[in-house]
């Protein structure tokens, strides 16, 4: 035979390995056994549970920047509700008051050693009261749904937490742990209540076993591929950077421009930036959810999950081309959000500034951020400040009790959901808890439809009865098993 043949016999069995490697690997990527459900399905007062919802609702818990627009005594009002809306677990728990009007309540367990911590915030964001079609403080009742601000974030979880304690105690269950209740009101302007309960731990030494905050829900239709309905409960959370651009100049007349003016620099480095974005880092969360939820997609995308090692540029070329929740999963992500100029139309700027709204891969710093983008500007006519900045946070262990009893929470609740650990991209009170613990999770108990997210911080927040109601059989499951 000729020298060529042999050749490409070669190549055809290379070929033929690796389509075999390739296609086995996508054969053997099988979902993962469910959790397992619990059969039973608690009782509770479900008109209470609704009218205590209802009454924080009308507490108007607005937070300000501005702390002379903020009406303390409404965050007093709700403070005070308490023995009211749920008395047995007033009489029980113990309250200890911090700054940033935080609630820490404490529920003696058997064993002091390993407490759980369940989190929530009772501040709200402002609303714009003329764009709603329902007051945004009436709490009112149209058909199956209560409309207000802080139905869905996050006063349904406050009052689901509680509520569920409130039951429990009542049927004369003690948890076997210290369950502690720590509620911020002034996590909507990154206040100091969280911070301040944090530290309170650590100097007395306490070590949780879980710490349960607000994250993701119960959604459908967001992963590639997948039609079930999925459970994320986010492990870590992004980072951000408020980054402002700046370029200065002698200003002048517009009739008579030189070279390289304010805006042209500035657009000159918004091209670059956009053209050049962040670089890819596969981190434990963004792995941990594809190995999860690639199991369950279709056969390309099961095909595309479990082989990685020679598919990554797939991915990678999607991310490019469409940005979206994929490539927020997987870079650090660049938004262009604020630019000013001239304030007339005939002046020449003596300084223009532009504003990116960053969010930080958990492999990215803000300093490292801060760098990449300086050096992809390359000009230092081209000043950089960050007006504010977070790292990421600690990323959570997934393989653990505490993970478990969630996920176990989850699937009784919602039967037949597929749990997932994510990447969450927004910032929660929850990452000053990764200080002293590696076992931080982020899941607002609901199932909430693409609709319901969008008023969340928008108009006409509200939420379904059902899942309000939902989220307080979620509580019972997790906090008896603490
Ligand atoms: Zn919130």
């Amino acid at each position: 035979m000729e020298p060529y043949v042999y050749i490409l016999i070669a190549l055809g069995a290379l070929v033929a390995a690796f389509l075999a490697v390739v296609l086995i690997r996508t054969l053997r990527f099988t979902p993962r056994p469910p959790y397992k459900a619990e059969e039973d399905s608690p009782e509770f007062d479900r008109d209470g549970a609704i009218e205590a919802l209802r009454e924080l609702v009308k507490c108007r818990t607005v937070s300000y920047y501005n702390r002379e627009q903020e009406d303390d005594g409404e965050f007093e009002k709700l403070a005070l509700l308490f023995p009211r809306l749920y008395p047995a677990f007033s009489r029980t728990c113990t309250l200890t008051r911090f700054p940033g009007r935080a609630l820490l309540f404490k529920w003696e367990g058997e064993s002091h050693a390993s407490p759980a911590v369940m989190m929530s915030h009772y501040d709200v964001v402002p609303v714009s009261e003329s764009d709603w079609t329902h007051p945004p403080f009436d709490a009112e009742i149209e058909g199956d749904v209560i409309y207000g601000r802080g139905t869905l974030d996050t006063k349904v979880t406050l009052n689901a937490a509680v509520y569920a304690a409130n039951t429990l105690i009542e049927r004369g269950f003690v948890p076997k742990n210290d369950i502690y209740f720590a509620f911020s009101g002034s996590e909507e302007i990154n206040g100091e209540g969280a911070p301040s309960i944090v530290k309170y731990f650590e100097e007395n030494n306490i070590n949780p076993s879980i710490v349960l905050d607000e994250g993701g829900a119960v959604t459908s239709r967001v992963f590639p591929g997948v039609k079930d309905d999925c459970a994320f409960i986010g492990i870590a959370e992004k980072g951000h950077i408020d980054l402002e651009y700046k370029v200065k100049s002698a200003g002048g007349h517009a009739s008579a421009p030189i070279p390289n003016s304010p805006i042209a620099l500035l657009s000159e480095a918004c091209c670059r930036i956009e053209k050049r974005p962040f670089p890819i880092h596969k981190t434990k969360p963004a792995l941990e959810m594809f190995d999860t939820l690639g199991r369950h997609s279709s056969f390309l995308y099961r095909m595309i999950f479990s082989n990685l090692w020679c598919f990554g540029w797939v991915i990678r070329l999607i991310c490019d081309k469409r940005g979206g929740d994929l490539n927020a999963m997987l870079r650090t992500t660049v938004a262009f959000t604020q630019a000013s100029g001239s304030s007339t139309s005939n002046v020449i700027p003596p300084e223009a500034t532009m504003v990116t709204n960053i969010r930080l891969n958990p492999a990215d710093t803000v300093e490292g951020a801060m760098e990449y983008i300086r050096g992809i500007i390359d000009n230092d006519r081209v000043e950089l400040t960050a007006l504010r900045g977070t790292n990421p946070s600690r990323i959570s262990v997934s393989k653990c009790e505490a993970f478990d009893n969630v996920a176990t929470a989850v699937v009784s609740t919602w039967r037949g959901v597929i749990v997932s650990p994510y990447l969450m991209m927004q910032c929660s009170d929850s990452r000053h808890w990764g200080k002293i613990s590696d076992r931080v999770y982020r899941f607002s108990a609901m199932d909430l439809t693409s609709e319901e997210r969008k008023t969340i911080h928008g108009n006409d927040e509200h939420i379904r009865i059902d899942c309000a109601l939902r989220a307080v059989e979620f509580y019972i499951r997790l906090l008896r098993m603490y």
